[in-house]
């Protein structure tokens, strides 16, 4: 099978390779890919940013159908429409597994990064884990919602926004065009969004936010502070950019909540005197349970949440990072299993092996 693999040769890229899955083991199925989109995390995956994985498969937003199982699987049933999340596999029995913080279990295996992911003809899963898609969800929507739509589902719960009070969100790409949806369909906030890209505000704007900043035009936190008489009751950061995380501390009131997503490198500058004296939280959300998975996939079966996709063939994935790492990408490309099969099978590159 056809697969996109992290190079060793060339690094930073990726290679189209053929190669073979392995068999299956007990509690796995394998998976026939129908697609999976392309998030900023497999860039900091095939850059090497969480250590170098050379010939690992990336890919965590993959949608296919089950075409085989292990013997003592009974979760799932050939022929079912499941989802690969970067959320692979917990242990199921530490502190953080019975808990409903499973994304936290120190044994934690995550797709495309640790184990082989999606971005493959086809590819293995732990039955448990996989999470069914809805029927009627289209494929492309239901890959979206896999990272970035649960993501940022469960980031605006972490939020602890109410009906009625505003949230801040910064980053108006793929994660925040979804967090401004969830933010005002779900959850029945009110929504500002903040950006450096005019393109992605008025994207926004069209997405739900009542309000847009442009954080190279204006001073954020004053402007946030006016808009809403006190500042953000909660403010989302998704925006791969410490300045972000430094304007969301000082833009939200008293009380106020600040959830970190994005993950830029380096430390957060903060204010000691206005997180004691204005009682500020700030906390961390990394994607979301099966269980939350499942709720945003119903969310956007019911209409609520619209993701931008635009299907993609495999053998562009390195254009595709490209354009992301120029800011280029609006919305979510999602590779196209279905198109990439329909390719001729020369196109690929032999394994360098
Ligand atoms: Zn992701
Ligand atoms: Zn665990």
């Amino acid at each position: 099978m056809k697969a996109a693999v992290v190079s060793q040769r060339h690094p930073g890229k990726v290679e189209i390779k053929k190669i073979a899955l392995r068999d299956l083991k007990a509690g796995e199925a394998l998976v026939e890919v129908e697609c999976c989109g392309v998030c900023h995390t497999d860039l900091h995956v095939v850059q090497g940013d969480f250590g170098p994985v050379p010939g690992r498969i990336p890919g965590h937003e993959g949608i296919g159908i089950v075409r085989a199982i292990a013997g003592d699987v009974t979760s799932l049933r050939i022929g079912d429409r499941v989802s690969v999340a970067w959320f692979y596999e917990g242990c199921g029995v530490c502190e953080y597994c019975v808990s409903g913080r499973e994304t936290f279990c120190r044994k934690v295996k995550n797709a495309g990064y640790s184990v082989d992911g999606a971005m493959a003809e086809q590819c293995i899963v732990k039955a448990d884990y996989a999470v069914k898609v809805p029927e009627g969800l289209d494929s492309l929507i239901a890959s979206s919602i896999t990272c970035a739509g649960v993501t940022t589902y469960k980031a605006i719960k972490v939020s602890t926004v109410r009906p009625g009070q505003w949230v801040a969100v910064w980053g108006a790409g793929g994660l925040g065009n979804m967090a401004i949806q969830f933010a005002r369909n779900v959850f029945n906030a009110r929504v500002i969004a903040i950006d450096i890209q005019d393109d992605k505000l008025q994207l926004a704007r069209e997405s739900g936010a009542e309000y847009t900043i442009n954080a190279r035009e204006e001073d954020v936190p004053a402007r946030i502070n006016e808009l809403t008489a006190g500042g953000a009751h909660a403010a989302v950061v998704v925006a791969v950019a410490r300045s972000a995380f430094n304007q969301a501390v000082n833009s939200v009131r008293a009380g106020g909540r600040v959830v970190c997503v994005a993950v830029p490198a380096g430390d957060l500058d903060l204010n000691i005197v206005k997180t004691v004296l204005d009682g500020i939280e700030i906390v961390g959300s990394l994607v979301g349970t099966r269980q939350d998975l499942a709720e945003a996939f119903d969310h956007a079966l019911a209409g609520r949440v619209h993701p931008v996709v635009q299907a993609r063939r495999l053998d562009e994935i390195n254009d595709i990072f490209n354009e992301m790492e120029r800011g280029a990408i609006q919305g979510r490309m999602v590779i196209d299993m279905r198109q990439t099969a329909k390719t001729a099978s020369t196109q690929y590159q032999e394994s360098e092996a």
